[in-house]
């Protein structure tokens, strides 16, 4: 059976913290606030994999009260989450993200954002698509306060 999950995630821009996407570190006048690292396309796959699966979702598995998750490597998060998908006897098959976030352009860390969520989820770099939008200026996100993350993923199982 293939199982769609989808997940979404949003973060506060704050200065004093690296900008950190699929565990690529971008540079940027600012970072994403947060309990862990804050990296949003992390915590949107997260639970795209784990509602695929029914598997729960990423703030019950890691709750933002537990410090054991302050400054986590939202990657790891991840990694867990898919073992916990394995678990319940499903593997990940494929991932697709739209980040929305009006600066700095994602283009040039694309490849590598897909290819480390590619070798923690265990599938190819070509089963991880990622697309990023401005929010044509309108919003929180067009006023550079913050961005969002949508991702969807199918599971097998
Ligand atoms: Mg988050």
């Amino acid at each position: 059976m293939i199982r769609v999950g989808i997940g979404y995630d949003s973060h506060r821009f704050v200065a004093g913290r690296p900008l950190i996407l699929a565990g690529q570190t971008i540079p940027h006048t600012h970072g994403l606030a947060g309990h862990s690292d804050a990296d949003a396309v992390a915590h949107a796959v997260t639970d795209a994999i784990l509602g695929a699966s029914a598997a729960g979702d990423i703030g019950t598995l890691f709750p933002d009260t537990d410090e054991a998750w302050r400054n986590a490597d939202s990657m790891r998060l991840l990694a867990r989450a898919t073992e916990a998908v394995a678990a319940r006897g499903c593997r990940v098959r494929q991932v697709d993200i739209t980040i929305i976030i009006e600066r700095p352009k994602i283009g040039p860390h694309r490849a590598a954002m897909a290819a480390a969520l590619a070798t923690v989820l265990g599938i190819g770099s070509g089963d991880v698509g990622i697309k990023a939008k401005t929010n044509e200026g309108m919003g929180f996100i067009g006023r550079g306060e913050g961005i969002a993350v949508m991702a969807v993923a199918t599971v097998e199982g």
